[in-house]
């Protein structure tokens, strides 16, 4: 495992991460596709296969991660959806304790998200970490996505962190990927992201299921 000593910056992802992916997973793969087929008269099933083929043409871009774009391109409120469902918003075991142990630590902590900011902020109300960072920053900010090399370049630019004693947990791998090869020393892959998902054992990189196993 990665020793705390060798660590002065840790940037943590969101969605998956640190929180549990269900909500996102039900959002986009049941209740938008259930709003879509009332919305246009098409089966659940049609519905849900258009709406992976639009989804899959907007990935790894700005797009996928901007709601009010969602809007539009279903006529649907998406915003509103998602409050309709904020219960389901959850924080994975044990994070809180590892942001307080970072925190104790004195670590520079960052919040690095795709999630656009209103999706940001709903989540942040629902789950009340905020204060745990020093700063939260959304792809939308940066001006692309994760998955993309000009992120980091940015984002190094935006937050001055040394890629030779930072961390980054996230649950995507392309994400991983890109910064791996832009340098980040220390990548965790965080599995288990939707708790009702049994997790795969990937071996690109080193897996993370539970906080715990960072708290020593
Ligand atoms: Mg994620």
């Amino acid at each position: 495992m990665i020793r705390l000593s060798d660590i002065d910056c840790v940037l943590l992802d969101m969605d998956g991460t640190l929180l549990d992916k269900y909500f996102d997973d039900f959002f986009w793969e049941h209740l938008v596709p259930e709003r879509y087929a009332e919305r246009h008269n098409v089966s659940f099933g049609r519905a849900k296969a258009a709406l992976m083929d639009l989804y899959r043409a907007h990935e790894n871009t700005l797009n996928w991660t901007d709601i009010d774009f969602w809007s539009a391109e279903l006529d649907l409120d998406i915003p509103a959806l998602k409050e309709q469902i904020r219960h389901l918003i959850d924080i994975h075991p044990d994070v809180e304790e590892y942001l307080a142990m970072l925190r104790n630590h004195g670590k520079k902590i960052y919040l690095v998200t795709n999630a656009h900011y209103k999706v940001l902020d709903l989540k942040m109300r629902k789950i009340p970490i905020g204060h745990y960072f020093d700063r939260c920053i959304t792809s939308g900010e940066i001006g692309c996505p994760k998955e993309w090399m000009e992120f980091w370049t940015r984002l190094e630019k935006e937050i001055h962190f040394d890629k030779n004693r930072t961390l980054l947990i996230d649950d995507t791998i392309a994400i991983l990927r890109t910064a791996r090869q832009y340098g980040i020393r220390h990548l965790l892959h965080k599995v288990c992201a939707n708790s009702r998902i049994a997790a795969s054992k990937p071996e690109e990189f080193p897996v993370l299921c539970h906080f715990r196993d960072l708290i020593g």
